[in-house]
């Protein structure tokens, strides 16, 4: 088998799934018990915590509530949000290149009377900053960008962002970093709150976390008990908790190799491929190294998905269907390109463990495929 499938799920590490199933054997007390050995459980969460926050810089300046992924955190983040700080504005600002779960948030906090406004991306896609200066202004509460995006790899400048929304004092800026925590050098402390995904990055499904500045409070979105601060009812899931922490002290100490590994096999990748008349490359160049999307100018991306899935090859194509019923990328289309290559996208995504001989194989399959498939 090759997974080059790695932005969709990773496998989980061996050392992550020896915490989990260790924590889950000897501290199964509800770390909201009030015995020695609840409490035993709940030393063990904020130890987690602190370890998260420790590993990625921001001790000092930010908490975090652990999730069950960044489809919870991102419904936190901009639900939490806008519904604790509603008196102080209306209007939220977001990108046409989002992830559903934070697209489909915006939808619903629409229909609560809200605004919103979706920054477009340029043809490379990735959002310009000076989209965000003209857009925002002292009625926008919450501004909410993705890292790295999950098709296409494009990376945003959340730097040059969040100076932007700085000088905004009631506004808060959010990042999606789920497919660039770790995988980038991008600097998540700039912003106010930023998901992130365990089983994006060798950890278990089941578990992420919303980082947030300190001080900082939130409509709950699940209401229940006072775990969380109160801002996320529910018993804990203090296996998952703690090897997410787990799963981002080993990535931390591997991203440099992990990083140099997969750029290796995604350059290999796009050199090849982008020398073809009949695919046109959806990723910039200076992209994620984790991640590359191209479209097939003649052929059905989902045949020739088939057809490498026979040979045991895994990649991904567009998942979300139009009105028509039909999968297209919507973040293709805000890229401008047209219906047909919207329609027609591949992405071949990558992981520590993927090696160059994979990465050959691939080719070779791939382009005698490309071959034996008629025309659409
Ligand atoms: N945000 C982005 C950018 C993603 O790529 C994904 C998953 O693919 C999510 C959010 C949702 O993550 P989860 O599966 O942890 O809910």
């Amino acid at each position: 088998m090759i997974y080059f499938d790695n932005a969709a799920s990773t496998p989980s590490l061996k050392e992550v799934e020896e915490t989990y199933i260790k924590v889950n054997e000897e501290f199964f007390a509800n770390s909201d018990s009030r015995h020695e050995f609840g409490r035993q459980s709940a030393s063990l969460l904020e130890k987690a915590r602190e370890s998260i926050l420790r590993d990625l810089g921001v001790e000092k300046t930010h908490s975090l509530i652990f999730t069950s992924g960044a489809t919870e955190s991102n419904n936190l983040a901009l639900k939490g949000v806008a519904l604790r700080y509603r008196k102080r504005g209306k209007k939220i600002i977001s990108t046409a290149i989002e992830h559903p779960s934070v697209s489909h948030v915006l939808d619903e906090l629409r229909e609560l009377g809200f605004t919103t406004v979706l920054l477009k991306p340029t043809s490379n896609g990735n959002v310009d900053p000076s989209e965000l200066e003209k857009a925002i202004d002292s009625d926008t509460i919450l501004v909410s960008v993705m890292g790295a995006n999950n098709e296409t790899g494009a990376i945003n400048d959340i730097a040059s962002m969040a100076k932007i929304v700085k000088r905004y004092p009631k506004c808060f800026f959010h990042v999606d970093a789920t497919q660039s925590i770790m995988k980038s050098e991008q600097d998540l402390s700039v912003s106010d709150l930023f998901s992130l995904s365990a089983h994006k990055l060798g950890g278990m499904k089941g578990s992420g976390a919303l980082v947030y500045r300190k001080g900082m409070s939130f409509f709950p979105v699940n209401a229940g008990g006072e775990q969380e601060r109160g801002f996320r009812g529910g018993t804990s899931n203090l296996p998952g908790d703690v090897s997410l922490a787990k799963a981002i002290s080993i990535d931390k100490s591997q991203q440099e190799e992990i990083v140099k590994n997969v750029s290796l096999l995604r350059g290999y990748l796009y050199s090849e491929l982008v020398k073809r008349d009949d695919i046109v490359m959806n990723s910039p160049l200076d992209g994620s190294p984790f991640i590359l999307n191209f479209s097939l100018k003649k052929k059905k991306a989902s045949v020739v998905l088939e057809a490498l899935s026979e040979r045991g090859i895994y990649v991904s194509s567009v998942s979300a269907c139009s009105s028509a019923g039909e999968p297209i990328s919507s973040v293709l289309l805000a890229m401008g390109r047209s219906v047909d290559l919207a329609k027609n996208s591949m992405r071949v995504s990558f992981g520590r463990q993927n090696t160059m001989g994979e990465a050959k194989e691939f080719l070779s399959a791939f382009e005698s495929i490309m071959q034996e498939v008629i025309d659409r």
